[in-house]
This record gives structure tokens, C-alpha cells and sequence, in this order.
């Protein structure tokens, strides 16, 4: 329990940077981490980080941070939620590991269940608990091959699934990702994402039709990828490290009928977006979208690992010892996603409905007032604001965008970005107007300096 005093009494300032960072002891860590850590690591800035509680980041030398990251989506119940700290305290003095692939216990069913109830789809289904994202993305490949016994898959340009063998065939997010890594998972088709703001067919939505779409059934599928080899097509309903971008009204829907067409199972990404970030539980339940396979990370267990890939329980058709795994559903990550899916249903998901109208119209604002900002869209508390180097042109302006999120962190507060020129706004699902109109004084204050 002392875990759970210390988070709830840090109070002061927010943001409050006293030093420069990276301070003198943040710099002691970096020169640790520069000599023992693995190069690959994607850091945007030196944030040295030594306690979170709430909203708020405090470095290893006392300066506070708004935090409008969560841990890239991650803290969605903001840092050492007091809740989520006790029942996963309460649970370590209980049972930490008994491998759950191998025995039982209630934790993981109870997860499991409360899953199945919050997924889209009112039938029958199962879940396949694993640590990372990655992992639930490897699931529900190897799932998607064994039920249908075909060896193809076709993901998303821009699309972002994980760094495992599997998971980044799918991904096409950075061709730094994938750089010498071939070769990667053949059957692997990657089509266009639906970016309206910068469509590769250059045509306008609705008028276009879905040309994205019709380009997989028209050309793909009758030239290159025979429809009844692909497994599965693999979606984020939002794309996220692709740039936050949200496909226009209908898409989904479109899709949905293109998978029953040809029999290919509909695997929905929701690892960024799922589990009340967007307003809604998962996002793609704006599209009233049914799919056969969703998969969960990131948020579910508040900052513990824990995945999950729910799916249609008829698709389970792989006998034991098909696919496990030595930590998934650890009791622990498990007491922390029931009390994090507790809370989500009791208040957090309207707050990021509402929270993220107020910071999507105060970004609007912005928008109307600088020609850098070429586009702002989003769902909920899942916002990605698009730098340009003029609105006319679009042409990306990435230099721009990274010294935005620099010198936000320099000011005390914690932004990202994701695609080549986007600035993502995915703060904890607690967040206050309060915060956001910090967050935004600081935030504009730097975009006028940036000009
Ligand atoms: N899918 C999406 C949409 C993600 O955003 C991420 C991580 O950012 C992943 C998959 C991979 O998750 P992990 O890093 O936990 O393997």
C-alpha cells in the first residue's frame, strides 16, 4: 500500500519545470541507458521519468509534466490510479504467477468474460490472453490461418501492428521498421488506407466511392491475390502510428461486406484505440461494425502488460497445445484490467466523449488560426493534428512538427508525434478541462514561437 500513498499525495504546480531538462540527473541516466540500452529504442526527447500520479509526470529532477501521451495510450486511467494500485497491490500478497496456460485460475476467466461482454457482437466468443500487443496480433494471425487454412493476409499502408516476425508483416508504418529484416511473412498485401486528407488516388470522398476498397476487389484480387487464399484482413479502425487517421463513414461497413463476400475473417486492430480512448468502448463501434476478431492491449490493465485477441468462440478450432504462452493473464496485469474495465464503464469513457469535443474545438481554433496546421481529426481523447508547410499545398512539414513536440516537452508538456508531420493527443481518459486548457495556453504559446 505505500505504493498507492506515495502516488496520491504528490500535489504543486503542473506543469513546473525548474531546470532545463534533461536536468543534471536525468543526464546521470541517460549516460546509463546510452551505454547498456539497445540503440533501436524510438525516443522523441530525453524525459527522464521517476513518478507519475494522475495527469501528472514528475522527472528525476522535479520538473512536472501534463502528461498528453498516457504512455503512448497506455495510462489510460491516468498514472497510479489509487483504484488500480490497490487491487493489483492486494492481488500481488495473494498469487503473482501460476501459469495460466498450463493451470487455472478466476482471474483470467473473469477478464476473459468481461471481454467477451464488451467486444462487439452479441455471440459467442473466446479469448486468448498474451503481454503485448504484438502478441495478440500474432494470435490472431495463426488463429485466422488455422480456422480458415489459408496463408494470406492483407493489411494497410501506413498500418502499425507490432515489431514480432508476424506482426510486422503487417506493419507498414516506417521503413525503418522493417529495414533488413526480410524476409517477413510472403502472403502479405498491403492497400491503401482510407487518408481522405491525402488520398493516394486523389480523389475526393464521397465521390471516390471507396476507389481504396474497390482497388482490393477490382485489381488485387483478380490479378495478384486470389480472394480464397487471404485468411484475414487486418485493420486499425483509427490509424494510429500511421498519422491518426480516421476513414470516413461507411468504410468499415463497406469492408464488412467485402470479408463475407469471399469468406475472409475481419481482424480489427484496437490495441491504440480500443478501450475507451475514442468516446466509445472500442472505436470501430462507430461504424457499427461487427468484426470476428479484436484485438486489445495497450490500456487494458492500466500500464500492466496484458493483451487479449477476442474472437468468435466457433473460430477456436485449435486443439491445446496449438498456441500458449508462459506469462499472459498474469493474476496481477488481470486484478488491474477488471478494476481498469470497472472504472472505464463508470465514468472515464464519457469523460473522453466529452473532454474530447472540448480539446478537438480548441484545436479547431487553432487550426483557423495557423496555416501550419493543414488538418485536425480525431475521435474522443484520440486527436492528431496535421503540420504543413502551407494548407494549400499540404506538403508535410516534419522539421516543424518535431520541434513542436520538443519544445512542448521543454515547457512541460508531454506530446508525440505519429505518422511523418502529425501531433497526437492521446492524454490519460481522467483528463480535466483544466488540463487541457494548460495544455493548450502552452501549446499555442509554442506554435506561435514555431512560426
Ligand atoms: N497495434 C497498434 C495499433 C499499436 O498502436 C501498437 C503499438 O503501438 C501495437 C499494435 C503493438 O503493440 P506492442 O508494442 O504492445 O507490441
Amino acid at each position: 500500500m505505500r505504493l498507492l500513498n506515495q502516488a496520491s499525495t504528490i500535489s504543486g504546480p503542473v506543469p513546473m519545470i525548474k531546470i532545463t531538462p534533461p536536468g543534471p540527473k536525468a543526464r546521470k541516466v541517460l549516460a546509463v541507458d546510452k551505454k547498456y540500452i539497445s540503440p533501436s529504442y524510438t525516443r522523441a526527447y530525453p524525459l527522464v521519468v521517476r513518478r507519475g500520479s494522475g495527469m501528472m509526470i514528475e522527472d528525476e529532477d522535479g520538473n512536472r509534466y501534463l502528461d498528453f501521451n498516457a504512455g503512448v495510450a497506455v495510462c489510460i486511467t491516468g498514472h497510479c490510479h489509487p483504484e488500480v494500485v490497490a487491487a493489483a497491490c492486494r492481488q500481488m500478497g495473494e498469487l503473482i504467477h501460476m501459469i495460466g496456460t498450463d493451470f487455472y485460475y478466476h482471474h483470467q476467466s473473469d477478464v476473459a468474460k468481461k471481454l467477451t461482454e464488451i467486444t462487439p457482437g452479441k455471440f459467442a466468443k473466446k479469448v486468448f490472453l498474451a503481454n503485448t500487443g504484438a502478441e495478440s496480433i500474432e494470435a490472431a494471425m495463426k488463429l485466422s490461418r488455422y480456422y480458415t487454412r489459408r496463408p494470406r493476409f492483407v493489411a494497410y499502408i501506413g498500418a502499425f501492428h507490432g515489431r514480432t516476425f508476424g506482426a510486422l508483416a503487417l506493419t507498414a508504418s516506417k521503413a525503418v521498421q522493417r529495414r533488413y529484416f526480410a524476409p517477413l511473412l510472403p502472403e502479405t498485401t498491403h492497400i491503401p488506407y482510407p487518408y481522405c486528407y491525402r488520398c493516394l488516388f486523389n480523389l475526393t470522398h464521397p465521390k471516390c466511392n471507396f476507389a481504396c476498397l474497390s482497388y482490393l476487389e477490382d485489381v488485387l484480387f483478380k490479378k495478384v491475390v486470389p480472394p480464397e487464399e487471404v485468411a484475414a484482413i487486418v485493420v486499425e479502425p483509427i490509424q494510429g502510428e500511421g498519422g491518426y487517421v480516421v476513414p470516413p463513414d461507411g468504410y468499415f461497413q463497406a469492408l464488412r461486406k467485402l470479408c463475407d463476400k469471399y469468406g475472409i475473417l475481419l481482424v480489427v486492430d484496437e490495441i491504440q484505440s480500443g478501450l475507451g480512448r475514442t468516446g466509445k468502448m472500442f472505436a470501430i463501434e462507430y461504424w457499427k461494425t461487427v468484426p470476428d476478431i479484436v484485438c486489445i492491449a495497450k490500456g487494458i490493465a492500466s500500464g500492466l502488460p496484458l493483451s487479449a485477441m477476442v474472437s468468435r468462440a466457433d473460430l477456436h478450432t485449435w486443439p491445446g497445445g496449438a498456441h500458449a504462452n508462459t506469462f499472459g493473464g498474469n493474476p496481477v496485469a488481470c486484478a488491474a484490467a477488471s478494476k481498469t474495465m470497472e472504472l472505464l464503464e463508470n465514468g472515464l469513457i464519457r469523460n473522453a466523449d466529452r473532454m474530447g469535443t472540448y480539446l478537438f474545438n480548441r484545436l479547431l481554433k487553432l487550426k483557423n488560426k495557423y496555416e501550419f496546421i493543414g488538418d485536425v481529426r480525431g475521435k474522443g481523447l484520440m486527436i492528431g493534428v496535421e503540420i504543413v508547410k502551407s494548407r494549400k499545398t499540404k506538403i508535410k512539414d516534419q522539421i516543424r512538427r518535431n520541434k513542436i513536440v520538443e519544445k512542448c516537452f521543454k515547457q512541460g508538456i508531454l506530446i508525440l508525434g505519429c505518422g511523418d508531420n502529425v501531433i497526437r493527443f492521446a492524454p490519460p481518459l481522467i483528463v480535466t478541462r483544466n488540463d487541457i486548457d494548460k495544455a493548450m495556453e502552452i501549446f499555442e504559446k509554442v506554435l506561435k514561437r514555431s512560426s
